[in-house]
């Protein structure tokens, strides 16, 4: 089986569920086009859905970064963001739910919005389970005793019931959990980040968010290339727009069009961007995506005419629960 990732979070900063009126006037929007374009049955309500943009149905989600990174014999999770609670609530009907788990989280910093689904997450609180937790970080252990830590959370580190590991990550060395090899590079971040580079089957997913990508070139990246050469999958951060990131420098966020120069340039075959801003609406995000397309339609029409190549990539804005195959 090739590797698949699973997107269980893709919102940036903040958990941001929709607001009860957004959600009304979503509802009112949908019942008055369906009349208005000639839909009179019930039966025809799928095919109604189905012609509409996602954004205008689910939208793209609003739990915070949560990733799983699957074969066949081997589940990584990357960061536990609020999407990571509902990943505990699947994995509670495997063997997590009978203590005979063994849970692999990869983290690649430690901003609340990669943790805050932590102390929510089911597995860790069954005996028997094996939580192991993963990062650059030498400070990994101290961070997370502090999320168990009373006030902030009612159940202390020492009285979780799972057994914890921590396992420090040396950088830019190659790792290898189950049948998955994988090696953290450093992002561009204002508290250190490590993105990883997964490999299977010489198949290579790359994530790379939370980052500015303020350093772009080859001789810049320098050690921390080898994240975005001969990549199948990369998910990049997009949490603005092109204009926004003009005026948020040093934020640590980057938009879709960076990741796209950058695609283009290393021959990456796909990008999902995600790291939605918890301020935008599905609508506002959607509008980001096609700012997005008109500056990849710029560049293959200047392509075209100056008879270069033209890029392969596929990309898209990503949505929570998507399941990607690398
Ligand atoms: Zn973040
Ligand atoms: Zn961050």
């Amino acid at each position: 089986m090739p590797m698949r990732v699973k997107l269980w979070g893709v919102r940036g900063s903040l958990p941001t569920p929709h607001a009860p009126e957004t959600l009304e006037k979503r509802t009112v929007e949908l019942f008055r086009e369906f009349f208005k374009r000639g839909f009179r049955d019930e039966a025809q309500v799928p095919e109604f859905l189905n012609s509409l943009p996602a954004h205008r149905r689910g939208g793209f989600g609003g739990h915070t970064a949560c990733m799983q990174v699957m074969t066949e014999s081997t589940s990584i999770i990357i960061d536990a963001g609020s999407g990571i609670r509902r990943l505990g609530d699947v994995l509670m009907g495997g063997p997590c739910g009978l203590g005979r788990g063994e849970v692999h989280i990869l983290f690649t910093h430690f901003h609340w919005d990669h943790l805050v689904g932590l102390p929510f997450f089911i597995p860790i609180f069954i005996p028997g389970n094996k939580i192991h937790f993963y990062a650059v970080q030498p400070d990994l252990e101290e961070v997370i005793r502090v999320m168990f830590k009373k006030p902030f959370f009612p159940v202390p580190f020492d009285s979780l019931p799972s057994k914890i590991h921590f396992h420090r990550l040396p950088p830019r060395e190659r790792q290898k959990i189950g049948d998955i090899e994988f090696t953290p590079y450093e992002l561009d971040h204002p508290d250190p980040c490590w993105g990883y580079r997964f490999e299977h089957n010489k198949r290579v997913f790359s994530y790379c968010v939370d980052t500015e990508a303020t350093r772009l070139s080859p001789s810049e990246l320098n050690l921390d290339l080898p994240l975005y050469q001969n990549v199948d999958l990369m998910i990049f951060d997009a949490q603005y727009t092109l204009m926004e990131v003009t005026e948020k420098v040093n934020w640590g966020h980057a938009a879709a069009p960076i990741g796209l120069d950058l695609a283009i340039r290393e021959g990456i075959r796909r990008v999902l961007f995600m790291h939605h801003d918890p301020a935008a609406s599905d609508e506002k995000i959607f509008d980001a995506e096609r700012q997005t397309r008109e500056y990849f339609q710029a560049y293959l029409e200047s392509a075209r005419a100056a008879g270069r190549p033209l890029p392969q990539v596929e990309w898209s804005f990503a949505q929570e629960g998507m399941l990607v195959t690398v």
